[in-house]
């Protein structure tokens, strides 16, 4: 048995003997002691220990209460304010005389509100919380194993302590483990220690002490940031270091976006205009000689009414669904926050390979010794050929050897009921490697006969600042051999001579030249360029700096990175969307122009274009001024902190950024970004953890439908917003307009408004939010982001329908009352007349609520255009309304509960007229907007 923690949580291993901490430990002492072996753990014995250990995986985080989460919705200050209301109006129940069975009936509406709304709140939350944890889980979280003496790649949670697990820069560590081999790694400790700065990591045995601070161990949670490593697990799930210190859900605060911030400062105003209101009224109605207890009442009632009670929830509910409908489009949205920046994006930052290609290399051109030598076939099947091989095999061969990815043949990983991705040749690993591969194969070398007679001994890995690679390997006792590759221009500064067919020849001006034009020519094609070259050092092993030096170039391999088909049409309507698309790549800019051109980013004769250095030499006045030419604009060559300082001089100009990014050091500028874009498919872990959106399919495709929907989230709020304050108006204007002519009774009692507001007015307020969008909706340049949700246009908006609603049902009112002949002063509240008066004001506001939502659907669209029938939840949801109504009006129960009466069938043909003018009015609006005059007036709603 051997302790693996000295600190934390200890957990016992299989193991031959007991032993020391595991840190003390030689590596190769490592695996006698967690019974395992370099080749890794057999399959057999694999899933007896996953049996034994369980899965990797931590205790579901522990949730808040269900009842406590309930008990939270009651504590927020509409439902603490209109709990009170409902206490003093039971409060006035009991002091009544004689007792009014209305006032109780408002006190029960009212109470009934707060458990209404704490319900929607509370399933609400529960589904956004249930929905961000299943989308989480689509992003798969794999790591690389060597079982039964072969790289795999499995999920994290089928890993066991002993199995041997390989890591590189970017990943998230999946389980404790004990480096056994360790080349320049550096691992960010932060979520354990809270400490962000990388620290180094070695495979040597370190003293006996806190395992945490071993510096050969790594943990799970941590994210290795540099380097590359083998390591052995001996801890999982909850018996890691990560498991023991695992407090989750409690600290994790869920954040209120802007916009919700901005309705929920709105909805507080209307609610103190409410309060405003309420006491108008009963300062005015009280010497008009009304009982005391009555008019409090209705003041309180009218005041209830008018609060925005359900808005929260509806917003929040048509955010749900924005995130629901990218995530079928391929885009993971993390934080509801991106929701709504997706909409008023200006600037998309993508990187090429991947997101706007396929990222399926293939070679197609090698070039050595001054000539091209084609290369056939397409994908990774090994199956094809190289001109003249024997001119091309030492390039090939250092380009094989100097990889780490790997070929999966069909057969090994599935069967024909596999996908269909997975039927074909696969790479593990980076695909710009794997296609080395796949050439190399074709000029019939076999890198593990080369690697049996070459075995490597150390690996400086790629990153993308250097961008170069190389490793160390045995020369048969004649010392080392260094093997080089990566971007030309980079490689050509550390060259001193050139392998020129068979001959070393120094690398004077004019070979180098002709270098520069080779590469050149293959870039201008759209291809991805490396070079590739080598050394022997004769001495001891050689450290990075003179294992990358005094190289011999042995050529160019060129590789072909198909569009992606879909992009085209995403870039073109981007584009029309007014969203400015710069590519920003680590590429040659002759291979990033023509990939540029195949997808529609540049269609001018002469795109700006920036390389890393010429950035490096601008100060930010520089790029300030050079980012604001508008244009087409690509920049090349450029590694992460470059990409990170384009980011915020964008966002310096006040631009609103998108930037995509896959690599461990785009984590910056994802998170500087407004909406950091990480890859699911291809990307880091630690690029995942750094956005707010993940692209589940990694294509550019699924950005440009995320903004279209982000744009059409905010809309559908808009519309929403506007249908359910306009007929705030129609329910007051009424009630004043009654104060005010003397009226006795109220036109409208508040239990009608509350079944209006939270019965007829919910539905088609949800239908709303969940409208598909509009077809124009990336015709437009983007929303700016200092617009208000609350707009003069949108205000003016409710003004209009309201007073439209208003001015309906306050004639329908008065209509009836005048009718009957009665004097104002002879109504009591059980008159027939003055029940259908009432319940003819209720059905006006309902039916012209159903006329309301048809047109608040477009802006400036006739919604005749879009089609009235083509969202037929709304539709459903209105006629639901208008049924309700019509219970209201002729059940007996329901009559007696709202003291209505029953409606004649002409009765419903007067609203029915009146609410289509309102439509009609509202198309006249719109065809106005859209005159096509130069004297519309500026800030129109579009
Ligand atoms: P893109 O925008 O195409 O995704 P990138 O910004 O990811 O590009 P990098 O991957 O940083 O670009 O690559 C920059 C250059 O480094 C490439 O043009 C290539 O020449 C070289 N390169 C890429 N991958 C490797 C690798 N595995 N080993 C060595 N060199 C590489």
């Amino acid at each position: 048995m051997v302790t693996t923690a000295t600190g934390g949580a200890e957990q016992t291993l299989p193991s031959r003997t007991p032993g020391p901490p595991v840190q003390t430990l030689a590596a190769r002492e490592v695996f006698t002691a967690l019974d395992a072996s370099a080749r890794g753990l057999t399959s057999a014995d694999a899933a007896a220990r996953r049996a034994r250990f369980g899965p990797n995986e931590l205790p579901p985080a522990r949730r808040r209460s269900l009842w406590r989460e309930l008990a939270g919705q009651f504590t927020d200050l509409f439902a603490v304010v209109l709990l009170i209301a409902s206490a003093i109006t039971f409060l006035a129940y009991g002091l009544q005389e004689p007792r009014e069975v209305g006032t109780l009936q408002l006190a029960v509406a009212i109470a009934g509100v707060v458990v209404l709304n704490a319900g929607i709140g509370f399933a609400q939350e529960y589904s956004a919380e249930r929905t961000a944890e299943s989308l989480q889980a689509m992003v798969p979280h794999t790591c690389r194993v060597l079982r039964d003496g072969e790289r795999q790649e499995l999920p994290a949670r089928d890993l066991s302590p002993g199995d041997v697990i390989v890591l590189e820069a970017g990943d998230a560590v999946p389980a404790d483990c004990r480096l056994v081999e360790a080349h320049e790694v550096s691992v960010n400790n932060a979520a354990l220690t809270g400490e962000s700065d990388a620290v180094a990591r070695t495979a040597d045995p370190v003293p006996a002490g806190p395992v945490l601070e071993a510096r050969n161990c790594l943990f799970m949670g941590t994210d290795v940031v540099a380097g590359s490593a083998k390591a052995v697990v001996f801890a999982t799930g909850a018996a890691t270091e990560f498991g023991g210190i695992f407090r989750l859900a409690s600290s994790a605060t869920r954040q209120k976006t802007p916009l919700q911030l901005q309705v929920a400062s709105m909805a507080r105003r209307v609610a103190g205009a409410a309060l405003a209101i309420g006491a108008a009224l009963f300062a005015v109605r009280l010497p008009a000689g009304q009982p005391f207890v009555e008019t409090f009442v209705f003041s309180l009632g009218v005041m209830v009414a008018l609060v925005p009670e359900g808005l929260p929830a509806t917003l929040s509910v048509s955010l749900a669904i924005g995130v629901r409908r990218m995530a079928r489009r391929h885009a993971l949205v993390k934080q509801l926050l991106a929701v709504e920046a997706l909409g008023s994006t200006t600037v998309v930052c993508t990187d090429k390979t991947g997101t706007l290609t396929q990222a399926e290399m293939t070679v197609v051109q090698a070039w050595a010794g001054g000539v091209r030598h084609p290369v056939s076939g397409v994908g990774y099947a090994p199956e094809g050929e190289v001109a003249d091989p024997p001119l091309v095999r030492d390039l090939l061969r250092a380009s094989a050897l100097c990889s780490n990815a790997r070929l999966l043949p069909p057969s090994a990983d599935a069967g024909t009921s596999a996908p269909a991705e997975f039927r074909g040749w696969r790479v593990l690993g980076d695909t710009t490697e794997g296609a080395l591969l796949v050439a190399a194969a074709k000029a019939g070398l076999d890198r593990a006969v080369e690697e049996a007679a070459a075995p490597r001994v150390a690996e400086y890995p790629f990153d993308s600042v250097r961008k170069l690679m190389s490793t160390v390997h045995g020369d048969a006792g004649r010392g080392y051999r260094t093997y080089v590759k990566g971007a030309p221009q980079e490689l050509l500064a550390r060259c001193t001579t050139i392998d020129w067919g068979g001959e070393r020849r120094p690398l004077n001006e004019g070979l180098r030249a002709a270098v520069i034009a080779a590469n050149d020519e293959l870039a201008s094609q759209g291809l991805r360029v490396l070079a590739a070259a080598w050394r022997p050092v004769s001495g001891p092993r050689p450290a990075q700096e003179e294992a990358e030096s005094e190289l011999t170039l042995l050529g160019l391999v060129g590789m072909l990175d198909p569009p992606r088909p879909e992009v085209s049409d995403a870039v073109a309507a981007c584009r029309r969307a007014g969203i400015r698309i710069v590519m920003v790549t680590g590429d040659h800019p002759l291979t990033a122009e023509a990939v540029a051109r195949r997808v529609g980013i540049v269609t001018g004769p002469a795109p700006t274009v920036v390389t890393g250095d010429r950035l490096d030499a601008l100060d930010d006045d520089a790029l300030d001024r050079l980012l604001a030419v508008p244009g087409e604009l690509l920049m090349c060559r450029v590694s992460p902190e470059h990409k990170m300082r384009v980011v915020s001089a964008f966002q310096r100009r006040g631009e609103v950024v998108a930037v995509t990014g896959d690599g461990a050091n785009d984590a910056p500028a994802l998170k500087h970004a407004d909406i950091g874009v990480a890859m699911g498919a291809s990307g880091t872990d630690v690029a995942r953890e750094a956005a707010v959106m993940v692209l589940l399919d990694d294509s550019f495709a699924s950005i440009a439908a995320a903004v279209r929907l982000g744009r059409s989230v905010y809309q559908n709020i808009r519309k929403f917003l506007i249908y359910l304050f306009s007929h705030n108006i129609a329910e007051l204007v009424p009630i004043l307009a009654a104060t005010f002519a003397g009226f006795p009774l109220v036109p409208i009692s508040a239990v009608q408004i509350l079944a209006i507001d939270l019965g007829s007015d919910v539905l088609p307020a949800l239908a709303l939010g969940a409208e598909p969008p509009e077809s124009d909706v990336m015709d437009r340049p983007p929303r700016s982001r200092r617009e208000r949700l609350f707009s003069t246009a949108v205000m003016g908006r409710i003004l209009f329908l309201g007073g439209i609603q208003a001015l309906g049902v306050t004639a329908v009112f008065f209509w009836h009352i005048h009718a009957s002949g009665v004097p104002y002063s002879d109504f009591t509240k059980h008159d027939l007349v003055y029940r259908e008066a009432i319940t003819m004001v209720q059905a006006g506001i309902v039916v012209s609520q159903f006329f309301n939502a048809l047109a608040v659907r477009t802006d400036r669209q006739s919604v005749f255009r879009v089609g009235l029938l083509s969202n037929p939840w709304l539709l459903a949801a209105g006629g639901f309304g208008i049924a309700l109504m019509a219970a209201i009006s002729y059940l007996p129960p329901l009559q007696s509960l709202f003291n209505t009466a029953p409606l004649a069938a002409s009765d419903w043909a007067v609203l029915a007229a009146f609410g289509a003018l309102l439509l009609v009015a509202e198309e006249a609006r719109k065809w106005w907007l859209r005159r096509p005059r130069a004297t519309r007036p500026k800030g129109e709603a579009r």
